[in-house]
């Protein structure tokens, strides 16, 4: 059989791989911060939030084991947004410390960077890991489809709430990172969930690489441990809890050598090959 390989590597000093130098020192140096903000993400519910280039985010397991269904936009800009499956492709199906959110086309530039995260769950015997990148939200349509009910709780649902007051719309919501989840694939490749690991006080952040809006939803599925769809459904109420935002100022020593990303330069215009126009001001004999 033909070995497995790798197909998005980068040629050295490319930004796909971060110095490492820099940013454990941004997750080492924990009590130079300052908090600028605190935000509580009820129980099955959503928030959104802005997050300037410079500044580290971190996501909290403030009460008992949840998931979080995370989105990312430019604040300036929401056409550019997070774009899960090809951060699966450059990094992996799980994400962990130093990988990298990268944007939507036509930018392709790293929106934030993983600084650290507590859970540190690696791959287990069954081949899954924690911070899901396989699957996507949860969404009332799905749930219809599946259980023949209305539930306005879903994760897609809670992000379209949380971003209304920001302008955006359901069409701005996309496939999300779902943080502090476990899941893998099955020997016959379908997608499963294990209960996740966390304990109150585990956390994810993430270093802002460029002016964001965030949005979150504290997954209606909770902590994963309880089937809500298909024939064994059963209410994960009791299972979930709110999730902690908090949002730091970075010392400015720590940031040395750091600049926010910038959009990949291509400017190939696709291979489009324009007729030669007269210029402008000759006139024809
Ligand atoms: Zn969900």
């Amino acid at each position: 059989m033909v070995k497995p390989r790798i197909i998005y590597e980068a040629k050295p000093g490319m930004p796909l791989y971060v110095d490492r130098k820099l940013y454990g020192r941004l997750a080492s140096a924990k009590e130079g911060r300052k908090l600028s903000e605190r935000i509580t993400v009820p129980r099955r519910s959503g928030k959104a939030w802005p997050v300037r280039a410079g500044q580290i985010c971190r996501i909290i397991v403030s009460e008992g084991p949840q998931v979080g269904d995370l989105n990312m936009w430019n604040r300036h800009n929401p056409r550019e947004r997070f774009w899960a499956s090809r951060t699966r492709q450059l990094h992996s199906a799980h994400l962990k410390t130093y990988d990298r959110f990268w944007s939507s086309l036509p930018y392709l530039r790293p929106m934030a960077t993983i600084t650290d995260e507590s859970v540190q769950y690696g791959i287990d015997a069954d081949g899954a890991g924690c911070h899901d990148l396989l699957g996507t939200r949860c969404d009332p349509y799905v749930h219809k489809l599946l259980n023949g009910e209305d539930f306005d709780l879903c994760c897609h649902s809670n992000l379209v709430r949380a971003v209304i007051p920001y302008k955006l719309t359901e069409y701005d919501v996309h496939d999300v990172l779902n943080v502090f989840q476990v899941t893998g694939l099955t020997q016959d490749g379908r997608y499963f969930v294990k209960p996740s690991p966390t304990k109150k006080g585990d956390y994810f952040e993430f270093l802002a690489e460029m002016d964001l809006l965030c949005a979150i939803s504290a997954c209606p599925h909770g902590d994963l441990s309880v089937q809500m769809w298909g024939p064994s459904a059963a209410d994960p109420e009791k299972t979930c809890h709110p999730l902690g935002i908090e949002i730091y100022d970075v010392p400015a020593e720590l940031l040395r050598g750091w600049k926010p990303s910038a959009v990949v330069d291509y400017r190939g215009e696709h291979g489009l090959a324009y007729p030669e126009r007269p210029r402008a001001g000759r006139r024809k004999a």
